[in-house]
């Protein structure tokens, strides 16, 4: 007896991707847990990881869903598009308009949020194993429903990224390096993501995945870069975990290599037996003949490249904010929004950052009205700090 649905759709088989995100979307919607008339705020979370089209979610996937919301007499005013980038040099707002999803915002009247550009929101993740306190962006907290656009990807630390590792963006900013050494092995890192993913389940009940498989990345050098290959597939449901099970099967691979599914697995956060999934549109056989296998790094690689992560690399990364006393007007605004209570200040004297209690959540710079802020990576001075 199934007990989630989950549709395939082969792009091949339609005029266009907007028109087999309809398709997707259509097979599933009478199971849908929710109703978008009834909500006042729905985010659209695609992956902007970089502003490079191959480790973004393809924008036509973004614009098959606003048709569909738009068939489904959604006001636009109503949806929001965003993410955070995290370790990339670049912004949301910055990879969104070099993809070209800033321009189909424009078109569509849908406001673009940085998730940096807000104050994070602190979060307790019940029977967490270690990302016990977590930050949250604000439209994560306070949205009626979530649509995850992730895309599916090989990851050099995580094995794979794709329906429940796209999450890891509700974590704004830099914050995501410092909840990377929590990871010292692929293992515990698989056990962070997996906190994180537990959080959604928790407290955000109504969402909808749409999983970008047209294009997958493929090869060790994921989720930046790597080699392409065209699976034209779609996937749509509401359980990501059995989504990203399936996504796995397609390829050929099992979802119990991969830590944060294991995991996910264990601790029970959706459904991930075959048997208990039912598929609409076309069959998994039809999908697995039609893609090839899914290569993804060897179990040596994500455990030295997780080992080079959370002990080393992400200290060097961690951005932390930086005054620029020529352009600061000591107004004291940031000291007010720092969610860490790492900012000291007193009337008429430069704001004082304390870098062991910064969190990198980097709102202090989006915030600041006279741009006297900038990020700058800790560098090797990071491999000081004990976390
Ligand atoms: S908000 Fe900007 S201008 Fe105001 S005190 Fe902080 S750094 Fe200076
Ligand atoms: S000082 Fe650190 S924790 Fe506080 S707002 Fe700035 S980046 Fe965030």
């Amino acid at each position: 007896m199934s007990t989630t649905i989950i549709s395939v759709v082969n792009v091949k088989n339609h005029e266009d991707i907007q028109d087999a995100v309809l398709e997707a979307i259509r097979l599933i919607e009478e199971n849908f847990p929710f109703t978008f008339s009834n909500a006042n705020s729905i985010l659209i979370k695609p992956n902007l990881l970089a502003a490079n089209k191959n480790a973004c979610t393809n924008p036509s996937f973004v614009e098959g869903v606003i048709n569909y919301l738009k068939e489904k007499g959604i006001s636009m005013k109503n949806v929001k598009i965003g993410d955070s980038p995290g370790q990339s040099n670049e912004t949301a707002i910055e990879v969104g308009k070099k993809i070209g999803l800033h321009d189909l915002c424009d078109r569509n009247g849908i406001e673009f949020i940085d998730f940096e550009s807000q104050v994070p929101i602190k979060e307790t993740i019940q029977g967490a194993v270690k990302l016990k306190e977590t930050y949250v962006a604000k439209i994560v907290k306070d949205c009626d429903i979530i649509i995850n656009l992730p895309r599916l990807k090989t990851h050099a630390e995580a094995t794979m990224t794709g329906a429940i590792k796209n999450y890891w963006g509700i974590i704004p900013g830099g914050l995501k390096a410092r909840f990377h050494l929590l990871g010292k092995d692929a293992g515990q890192f698989g056990e962070v993501i997996a906190d994180n993913y537990s959080w959604i389940v928790r407290n955000k009940p109504n969402r909808l995945t749409v999983y970008d498989l047209h294009s997958v990345m493929d090869g060790l050098m994921g989720p930046i870069s790597g080699k392409m290959n065209n699976w034209n597939l779609i996937l749509a449901g509401t359980d990501e975990l059995a989504l990203d099970v399936v996504a796995l099967e397609i390829g050929k691979f099992k979802g119990i290599h991969v830590p944060h599914i294991k995991s996910a697995i264990k601790r029970q956060l959706g459904v991930s037996n075959l048997n208990e999934i039912e598929i609409k549109g076309i069959t998994l056989e039809e999908a697995k003949k039609m893609t090839p296998k899914f290569n993804v790094p060897t179990n040596l690689m994500t455990q030295f490249i997780s080992f080079l992560s959370g002990n080393i690399a992400y200290r060097i990364m961690e951005k932390i904010p930086k005054i620029n006393k020529d352009k600061c007007k000591k107004c004291g605004q940031c000291a007010q929004v720092c969610p860490a209570e790492a900012i000291k200040f007193q009337l008429n004297t430069f704001p004082i950052f304390s870098s062991q209690k910064c969190i990198s959540c980097l709102c202090c710079m989006e915030l600041c009205p006279h741009h006297a802020i900038t990020p700058i990576k800790k560098g090797l001075k990071g491999l000081l700090d004990i976390f």
